[in-house]
């Protein structure tokens, strides 16, 4: 195991060859870093599982730091899978978090977690996908949630900027999720565009029947929605948005959320942060996104990093370390 006062000496540059080199396998060995290469590495990126077309879009919550794979990490492992591993300064592992956009594809999505320690699913069908697949029912997600790595329901929400004419629709299933999040206490993945006021309509009617976790992903919404949702206790997650020049209307809102509420993802394959805007996003740019929000709540990036950390096994309680 690395030495952690050896580790933080060497951390800046190490995270520095990292995100540098796009990232991503790093081996450590004893206590120094002795190998770092781009070769026979294809990480578990968007383009790997959106190669699938398992997810067009994807919520990535993982953890900021940088990827580490250890030795013992290898052991029976395709090198060229990646893991994205967490905490610097423990050497323990970096954790993925992937969606699920419709049932059909699901099984994929499981398999992908299946395949990793450290990679989790969430199970759900996304709002814009209401049209081409029968009703997701209350039985079916519920069933879906005792596989051990399905940690989330989602994401499910309400999108009135690609369709309006399905309103009635992604709302029947929207409170379908709600009632297996309520019921299993898995936490609600909830997806918004250009539907704040039925979004929150819809999550403050269905809470005040009974409370739920959940999360608003890629916020972009108004403000009024993250303080409505931060009453009911849910978590406000930032892509590469508040990146972009023109970010500034949810940075400003952001500045005023709760650190202890916020988690950072990638929402894959658009939205990769600046310096990568226009690349397919990946779980390592998270780190940019992190630092950016470690400037708008002006702390350090390992202050950032870490309690997005905690704030993720804090909300995806069923993520084991
Ligand atoms: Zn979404």
């Amino acid at each position: 195991m690395l030495n952690k006062n050896r580790f933080n000496e060497i951390l800046p540059s190490l995270q520095k060859i990292c995100f540098e080199a796009g990232a991503l396998q790093i081996k450590l060995h004893d206590t120094d870093l002795n190998y770092v290469t781009k070769e026979n590495k294809t990480p578990v990126t968007d383009a790997d599982i959106g190669s699938n077309k398992i997810l067009t879009e994807g919520l990535r919550l993982i953890t900021p730091e940088i990827p580490i794979i250890s030795e013992e990490d290898y052991k029976g492992q395709d090198r060229h899978s990646c893991f994205w591993l967490i905490d610097p300064l423990d050497g323990t592992r970096n954790y993925m978090n992937t969606i699920s956009t419709n049932m059909a594809e699901f099984p994929k999505v499981l398999k992908i977690a299946n395949s990793y320690d450290n990679v989790f699913s969430c199970v759900g069908v996304h709002p814009c996908h209401i049209k081409d697949h029968p009703l997701v029912t209350y039985d079916e997600l519920y069933e879906q949630t005792k596989h051990s790595k399905v940690i989330g329901i989602g994401e499910s929400g309400i999108d009135l900027f690609h369709d309006k004419t399905t309103l009635d629709l992604q709302e029947k299933s929207f409170r379908t999720h709600i009632s297996v999040a309520r019921d299993t206490g898995l936490p609600l993945v909830v997806h918004t565009r250009g539907a704040d006021y039925d979004t929150i309509r819809i999550l403050k009617d269905e809470y005040e029947k009974g409370a739920f976790p959940a999360v608003i992903h890629c916020f972009s919404a108004s403000r009024e929605l993250a303080e409505e949702s931060i009453k009911m206790g849910f978590y406000i997650s930032l892509s590469g948005i508040i990146t972009f020049p023109k970010g500034d209307v949810v940075c400003d809102i952001v500045k005023d959320l709760p650190i202890e509420k916020l988690l950072v993802e990638t929402d894959s394959p658009y939205l990769a942060p600046v310096p990568n805007r226009g690349k397919s996003n990946q779980p390592a740019y998270t780190k940019y996104t992190a630092e950016k929000l470690a400037l708008i709540k002006n702390v350090d990036y390992l202050t950032i990093s870490s309690q997005t950390t905690q704030n993720f096994f804090i909300l995806f309680k069923k993520a084991v370390k």
